[in-house]
């Protein structure tokens, strides 16, 4: 029997947020008439709301998740001759942070099961001009951040989580972005917090630290045309605000949903039959972490990925490579000569990653078309063998 769908895409924003329509147009009409664009109550709301999520005492709005981060580093005076630590193996933001103010990201290699950094390899990359570490949490899942805290107090550094797409995961209970000194989150349409447009926040434990991220998000200016440190103008808009209290409201039931279709990808992908350490390894998921899976991510070995992924493309059938270059090998990175000769998990993955289609919104059939596109390209090759 043909399968009723055929298109599979990626991931579909619109339809994800097509329930929510009439709660997304109250919301903004009431920003239309209050005629306050920036520094709205809804700013503060959706602070106060993400920082209770997040079960911490301060949140900070910024522009984007990429100024998120960028305001910490600022805000913890990393410059020239410091050393900040952080993975590879993940998107450029995380480090152009470091280089953008003069200082130089030690890169760590990954776990080749949870693609996060491994904590157990970050000890030898500390030096005297270390400075904080700067762990990602991947996909959706946390690094093993207990113990990357460990190493941080016991060396004197401080933690920057980079939580962009980590919104509500959790590590022994414990939410993404409470564990470091800052947290950062992204609200880029895609993660799973998305707002419709850009948009980031800081969080801390520490009320101090978040007033300095206040200060350095608004020019340093305090008070009004007194400018204390030089800053920049970062905030996020009344506009996404409403939009995203609205999102935060359903991210509960979104995250289930992820939850549901990941676990339904490696029953019906074991089932199939085509999980095996020489064809495709399934997301492994730390037994101390609540994955909320932003990116459902195999592993396909034996140099087959993009032949996997050109089979998926013809069928029309979505996919994503996050991430096919290391941050340390990019372009602009090409005169710095980064040491990347320990980063042989992180090779590993830009070359063997495949992400699947996953969105709350993604119907049972549509993951049963994936599921069989997935298994005819191993069959296909299988009846070429014989
Ligand atoms: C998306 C993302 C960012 C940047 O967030 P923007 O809001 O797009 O600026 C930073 N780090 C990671 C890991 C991300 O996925």
């Amino acid at each position: 029997m043909a399968n009723p769908v055929e298109n599979v895409p990626l991931l579909d924003v619109n339809r994800d947020n097509l329930p929510y329509r009439d709660e997304f147009i109250e919301a903004l009409t009431g920003v239309v008439d209050s005629g306050r664009f920036l520094f709205g109550p809804d700013v503060v709301e959706l602070e106060n709301e993400v920082a209770a999520y997040s079960e911490v005492d301060n949140a900070v709005g910024c522009a984007s998740g990429s100024d998120a981060l960028l305001l910490a580093m600022m805000a913890l005076n990393i410059g020239p001759g410091d050393e900040v630590i952080v993975p590879s193996f993940t998107f450029f933001a995380s480090v152009s942070c470091i280089t953008r103010l003069g200082a130089t990201p030690v890169f760590v290699d990954i776990r080749p099961d949870t693609f996060n950094i491994d904590a157990e390899k970050i000890e030898a990359a500390i030096t005297p001009r270390t400075k904080a570490i700067i762990p990602v949490h991947l996909f959706g899942q946390c690094a093993e951040i207990d113990r990357i805290c460990q190493i941080a107090c016991t060396h004197d550094l401080i933690v920057v989580e980079d939580a962009a797409q980590a919104i509500g995961a959790a590590y022994h209970s414990r939410p993404a972005g409470s564990w470091g000194l800052i947290g950062c989150f992204s609200f880029y349409p895609t993660k799973n917090l998305g707002g419709m447009g850009d948009g980031g926040m800081l969080t801390s434990l520490d009320p101090a630290t978040a007033d300095r991220l206040r200060l350095f998000a608004g020019h340093g200016m305090r008070p009004r045309y007194y400018h204390k440190v030089v800053g920049i103008n970062s905030r996020l808009d009344t506009f996404q605000a409403a939009v995203l209290r609205v999102k935060l409201r359903h991210l509960p039931d979104a995250v289930q949903s992820r939850q549901t279709i990941a676990a339904r990808y490696d029953r019906w992908l074991s089932e199939a039959g085509v999980v095996a350490e020489d064809r495709l390894v399934l997301p492994y998921q730390d037994p101390s972490a609540f994955h909320v899976w932003n990116q459902y991510a195999l592993r396909v070995p034996g140099g087959r990925r993009d032949e996997l992924r050109a089979h998926l493309s013809d069928r029309s059938v979505g996919s994503e490579i996050y991430y096919p270059v290391p941050v340390h090998a990019q372009e602009c990175y090409r005169d710095l000569n980064f040491d990347h000769s320990g980063l042989v998990e992180t090779k590993k993955a830009c070359a063997e990653i495949l992400n699947l289609p996953i969105f709350p919104s993604m119907t049972e059939s549509e993951q049963r078309r994936v599921v069989d596109v997935v298994a005819s390209f191993y069959s296909a090759s299988a009846r070429m063998v014989a």
